[in-house]
């Protein structure tokens, strides 16, 4: 069973969603407007996967771009 919430985005500040899995014990927060993505643990609240395109510049296209210089 899921229930969905609607909160304001932590990155962009629009509206996202947040759907609480308690079969699977989950808490999926996700924004359609950034690509804001963050899955927690309800339990533990620990972060599974997290992924916002603002917060972490140092990611993905850093690293591809330091792989191609050398
Ligand atoms: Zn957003």
């Amino acid at each position: 069973m899921n229930n969905i919430q609607n909160i304001y985005c932590p990155n962009c500040g629009d509206r996202a969603l947040r759907v609480n899995s308690y079969e699977a014990k989950i808490m999926r927060t996700s924004c359609p407007h950034c690509d804001y993505l963050m899955v927690q643990c309800s339990e533990t609240g620990k972060v599974i996967e997290a992924y916002a395109p603002g917060l972490f510049p140092s990611g993905c296209s850093q690293l591809s771009t330091s792989s191609i210089s050398r």
